[in-house]
C-alpha cells in the first residue's frame, strides 16, 4: 500500500533523469563505456561496497583482465588477488564462473537483453536490468538498496524490504513509473540518477531532503518519518565467534591455507586457523618448530552476520621446515604475499609483522 496519497507517477523518471544530468555523476571510469562486460563487472564489484574503495579495484581487475576472454581463461588462484580486500567473496567466484558460462554458451558475447543476462550466475533481476540499461539502454526498472530507499520514502511503502509483500510492491511501483514515463526517457540517465540520488540526497542516515528534486511530494519529508523508511529490520544481537591464527615465519616464508569454497574467504589464502591454544601448539609441533609459539594482540574483524574475534599467534623457526599438515596448506615467500588473495584480517597481521619496504 501506497502511504503517499499524491505521488507524481508520471513525471517521476523526468524529474529524475533531469537531475541526474545536472547534478548526478558524470565521470565514473565504467560511465565512459557501453561495454557490458566493464559495466557488469562495476555493478557487481558495487553492490555492498562504496564508489571510492571500487575505482581501484575497478581499473587494476581492468588492467589484468580486459575481456571477457581473458577472465574466463584464468584460474580462480588468478582472479582472486584482484578481488582479495572487497569482501563477499562469492561475487568474484560468480563473476569468474559467468565469464566461463558466456565464453562456453554465449559464444564469448554478453548476453544483449536483461531477461537473458539475470539467466547468469549471480546477476539478479537489478543488477540485470542496470547492465542492460547501461550497456543498451534497455527500459526495465532497478531496485538495489538506494532506489529501495528513494522509493519506501517517496511513495510511504511500509514493511521490510527483503520481505517478499514489501518487495513486490517496490518493483510494481517501479514498473508503474517506468509505464507512466514517455517513450523517450533517457534510460542511462534515469537509472544512474535513481543510484546518484539514493547515495547523493536521499542517505541512509542523514538524507538532504532540501537538495532533492522529490522534495515537494516526498512522504517521508511531508510526515518527518525518514529515519522510519525504510521499515528497520529488528536487530539480532550478531554471534560472536573466536579462532586463532598462526603465523608460521620460516626461512623467509609464511605457512598459508586456501580456504574452501563456498566459504565466508572461499577460494582466498588464510593464515592457518585453530579453535583452541592446544591445536595451534599442536600445528607448531607437527611443523618441526623448536620454539613455542607467542601468542600477539587479538583483532576484532566484523562480517554482516557475525563478529569474528581473533588471537594471532607467531612462530618463528630460521632452520625452514618447509613441511605442511593439510594438502590445503602452501609455503609462500614474503615476497610473493602482495600478489597472494589474503583475506582483510590476514593482510592485516602481516604488514604489521612485515611492512612493505619505504
Ligand atoms: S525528500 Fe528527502 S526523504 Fe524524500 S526522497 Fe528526497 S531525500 Fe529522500
Amino acid at each position: 500500500m501506497l502511504l503517499n496519497k499524491t505521488p507524481q507517477i508520471a513525471g517521476f523518471a523526468g524529474t529524475i533523469t533531469a537531475w541526474q544530468k545536472q547534478h548526478g555523476r558524470h565521470h565514473l571510469p565504467w560511465q565512459d563505456t557501453r561495454d557490458p562486460y566493464r559495466i557488469w563487472l562495476s555493478e557487481i564489484m558495487l553492490q555492498q561496497t562504496q564508489v571510492a574503495t571500487v575505482i581501484g579495484y575497478y581499473q587494476r581487475f581492468l588492467s589484468r583482465f580486459p575481456d571477457i576472454a581473458s577472465l574466463a581463461a584464468a584460474s580462480q588462484d588468478e582472479v582472486m588477488p584482484y578481488w582479495a580486500g572487497l569482501g563477499y567473496y562469492a561475487r568474484a567466484r560468480n563473476l569468474h564462473r559467468c565469464a566461463q558460462v558466456i565464453c562456453a554458451d554465449w559464444g564469448g558475447r554478453f548476453p544483449g537483453n536483461a531477461d537473458d543476462i539475470a539467466t547468469l550466475p549471480g546477476i539478479g533481476r537489478s543488477t540485470a536490468a542496470a547492465i542492460a540499461a547501461f550497456a543498451y539502454g534497455e527500459r526495465g526498472p532497478i531496485m538495489d538498496g538506494n532506489v529501495k530507499r528513494v522509493f519506501t520514502r517517496y511513495f510511504g511503502i511500509e514493511g521490510i524490504t527483503s520481505e517478499r509483500a514489501t518487495e513486490q510492491a517496490l518493483w510494481r511501483t517501479a514498473e508503474a513509473v517506468l509505464d507512466a514515463a514517455p517513450d523517450s526517457l533517457d534510460m542511462v540517465a534515469y537509472t544512474q540518477g535513481l543510484m546518484d540520488l539514493g547515495s547523493q540526497c536521499c542517505t541512509r542516515s542523514r538524507p538532504d531532503c532540501l537538495l532533492c528534486p522529490l522534495q515537494d511530494r516526498c512522504y517521508a519529508r511531508a510526515h518527518g518519518r525518514q529515519h522510519e523508511l525504510p521499515t528497520p529490520r529488528k536487530k539480532k544481537a550478531s554471534p560472536e565467534r573466536h579462532c586463532r591464527m598462526l603465523v608460521a615465519h620460516c626461512g623467509g616464508h609464511i605457512l598459508l591455507e586456501q580456504q574452501a569454497s563456498p566459504g565466508i574467504w572461499g577460494g582466498l589464502w588464510s593464515l592457518p586457523l585453530y579453535d583452541s591454544d592446544e591445536d595451534v601448539q599442536h600445528a607448531c609441533r607437527r611443523l618441526g618448530a623448536g620454539p613455542a609459539a607467542q601468542k600477539m594482540a587479538g583483532l576484532l574483524h566484523v562480517f554482516t552476520h557475525f563478529k569474528l574475534h581473533i588471537e594471532p599467534w607467531y612462530m618463528r623457526c630460521d632452520e625452514a621446515p618447509l613441511t605442511e599438515t593439510s594438502p590445503a596448506q602452501r609455503w609462500i615467500a614474503l615476497a610473493d604475499l602482495p600478489a597472494t588473495a589474503l583475506p582483510a584480517p590476514v593482510k592485516k597481521i602481516l604488514a604489521g609483522l612485515f611492512p612493505a619496504p619505504d
